[in-house]
């Protein structure tokens, strides 16, 4: 009798067993259900000021009108077909992302994601030059797929099947040690964060680049921009590394590029040649993801949002210089780290708890990242202050 009741129960619980997610990720315990602008809210209608732009992606705010048009409209057209057709949607896209970005003599290739963006830079680079060897910086963060996981300066998320070609991460703003590992001739690409986001919000100086960019053009190595994060008007400027006056041989995008809608891409130098066949993937250039990055670019246009985002960065950059606990604040534009001399892990859960304020973390336990929409406004950013200094003091 026992017996059977045993079976009985291990089958019960065998037909009442739920697939359980792989819990990769920490999270807070809100769900947010419905976004609006620089908002998010959850279930229970509590609203909540993001300043963490779902980690970088949300460049023109949530739910933006003319963006809820042109995705829905044109989901209920065509959402999908492939790469294997004429897609105007592609060319309006390559078009606009020109003009914006000033950068109308570079060719566009369409992706998925950060990580795959860079996946491909590292693959023309290589496929150019024969070479394997990246030169990368300490801090760097570029995705969690292969090559580009590889070259992420972060040991713990690099499986030994990752581990397939040499790199090395040299010192940001140390010109010297650069000159020697492109001197040793052998370098297939130097690739660089136009700002490192995930390492903590670290810029690399103007005159830097521009010596990097150099020494990459005397010794012939591919310079690669990844501005996954920086990119999209979060700086000021379309491209972070535009503050500099230099010309990259390939640039990658993501994150605020679709506000959200997943898409990634290359821009590559006309010195690159396409054949057919030498890049590809199924759903990179869908319709539904271009309608999303169009839309974006016309916001941007249309609004001025680079404007914006120099205009309130430069007044949040100044406002929390003037908070004595703040050891340090660095940035461009809307992308901005704050220096505490503690962890900031407890801070940030409070401002969610306590003052319904979303910021972001990263590398350096110690630094607060600040990635708002850049439609962000004057009252919001006081808003922001206002929460920010409202949690320091109790
Ligand atoms: N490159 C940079 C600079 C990033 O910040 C990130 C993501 O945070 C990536 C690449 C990877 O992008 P994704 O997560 O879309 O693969």
């Amino acid at each position: 009798m026992k017996i059977i009741l045993c079976l009985f129960f291990l089958l019960w619980f065998k037909m009442h067993e739920e697939m359980k997610l792989f819990d990769v990720y920490p999270v807070f315990d809100i769900e947010p259900v419905k976004g609006d602008g620089c908002y998010i809210y959850d279930k229970a209608g509590t609203k909540y000021l993001d300043f963490y732009g779902g980690h970088a992606v949300i460049s023109i705010g949530h739910s933006h009108p003319h963006y809820v048009e042109m995705v829905s409209s044109q989901l209920a057209n065509l959402g999908f077909y492939s790469n294997s057709v004429e897609n105007s949607l592609q060319v309006e896209l390559a078009e606009k992302l020109g003009a914006l970005s000033g950068l109308e003599d570079y060719q566009l290739f369409l992706c998925n994601s950060g990580a795959e963006a860079n996946e491909n830079a590292l693959k023309m680079v290589s496929f150019a030059t024969g070479k394997t060897k990246i030169i990368a910086f300490e801090n760097a963060f570029h995705g969690r797929t292969s090559s580009a996981v590889n070259i992420t300066h972060n040991l713990k998320i690099q499986a030994p099947i990752n581990q397939t070609f040499e790199r090395e991460w040299l010192i940001l703003n140390e010109i010297e040690p650069v000159k020697m590992a492109l001197e040793k001739g052998d370098i297939a690409a130097v690739i660089i964060e136009g700002i490192q986001g995930v390492g903590g919000i670290y810029i690399p100086e103007v005159s830097f680049l521009e010596a990097v960019a150099e020494l990459c053009k005397t010794h012939d190595v591919p310079l690669i921009l990844d501005e996954v994060q920086s990119g999209s008007g979060r700086s000021g400027k379309y491209f972070a590394f535009q503050y500099a006056d230099i010309q990259p041989d390939i640039i990658s995008i993501a994150k605020g590029i679709g506000n959200g809608f997943p898409i990634g891409g290359i821009l590559l130098s006309p010195k690159y040649k396409a054949s057919y066949g030498l890049l590809g993937t199924t759903f990179g250039g869908n319709h539904l993801a271009c309608a999303a990055a169009i839309a974006v670019l016309d916001v941007i246009k249309n609004e001025n949002l680079l404007d914006n985002a120099n205009r309130i960065g430069h007044y949040l950059q100044s406002k929390l210089k003037q908070i004595p606990i703040i050891k340090a604040v660095r940035g461009r534009g809307l992308m901005i780290g704050i220096d505490f001399d503690f962890p900031v892990k407890a801070l940030r859960t409070k401002l969610v708890k306590e003052y319904q304020l979303f910021t972001g973390s990263a590398g350096n336990p110690n630094t607060i990242r600040l990635l708002p929409p850049l439609n962000v406004t004057m009252a919001e950013a006081d808003l922001f202050l206002e929460k920010l200094i409202l949690a320091l003091e109790n």
